[in-house]
């Protein structure tokens, strides 16, 4: 990280900008790129090395300015990794209670961005876990009958997200009548779960739903508020 001469990844990435970019049939570093204690007076090209809080970057005079990157910074380092546990009160919570290495893996997950995919598995796995095995036919009935409540209601002109309210609002209004309608005891889910369930069907049925109410709602706006079911259907 304290090396303020491109490395030989960062020398190539400079390379390929000057020759794709630009047409230069022969960089040579010491003459078209200037860096910290290595001026050099002509140079096309001026290195930012690496620090702590940046990416290692370099700008180009023919490119007006520009800042490009020159390649990953230094994931895991213990100097980057310190500089985000002062800077990020995110990475400083997450990091609490784990040790020295611990907490590098940690920072090399999150810098990768895959800290978030990690995340969500455990939690797929969580709720997997929650599901006992009794209930499952039963959450599989509940998914299924709000799968066709959202396609029907979908199909008959609304948009997907009043669908999904209105199925919130059934639970919320109705208890009883909801838990007859989907199944299982009563349940009320989120809006954001039976957002999922209507994300699980195959693209296609979605699709068709959904052509189908835009095709409805436009031909109740040409044939007017007094519009009747076989108006709308023969406009269609
Ligand atoms: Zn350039």
């Amino acid at each position: 990280m304290h090396r303020t001469t491109p490395s030989d990844d960062q020398t190539e990435v400079i390379r390929r900008h000057l020759v794709e970019r630009h047409g230069q049939t022969e960089v040579d570093p010491a003459r078209d790129v200037s860096c910290p204690g290595h001026p050099a007076g002509d140079a096309l090209v001026v290195f930012f090395p690496e620090r702590p809080g940046t990416s290692p970057s370099f700008v180009c005079a023919r490119c007006e300015g520009r800042i490009f990157p020159a390649g990953p910074p230094s994931y895991g380092h213990p100097l980057r990794a310190a500089h985000l546990v002062r800077t990020s009160p995110v990475v400083a919570a997450l990091g609490c209670g784990l040790d020295h290495d611990q907490r590098l893996a940690l920072i090399g997950a999150y810098e990768r961005g895959l800290l978030g995919t990690e995340l969500l598995a455990l939690t797929a796995r969580a709720q997997a876990l929650r599901t006992r095995k009794s209930d499952r036919p039963v959450v599989e009935e509940r998914r299924q009958t709000c799968q066709r409540y959202l396609i029907d209601e979908v199909s008959r002109g609304a948009s997907v997200d009043d669908a999904l309210w209105t199925l919130v609002l059934h639970a919320a209004d109705d208890p009883v009548r909801y838990g007859q309608f989907v199944g299982g005891t009563y349940r009320p889910l989120s809006r954001d779960a039976y957002r999922g369930y209507w994300r699980a069907l195959a693209a296609h049925v979605r699709t068709t739903a959904i052509e189908r109410s835009r095709a409805l709602r436009q031909a109740a706006e040409r044939c007017g508020p007094q519009a009747t079911p076989r108006a709308l259907r023969d406009a269609r």
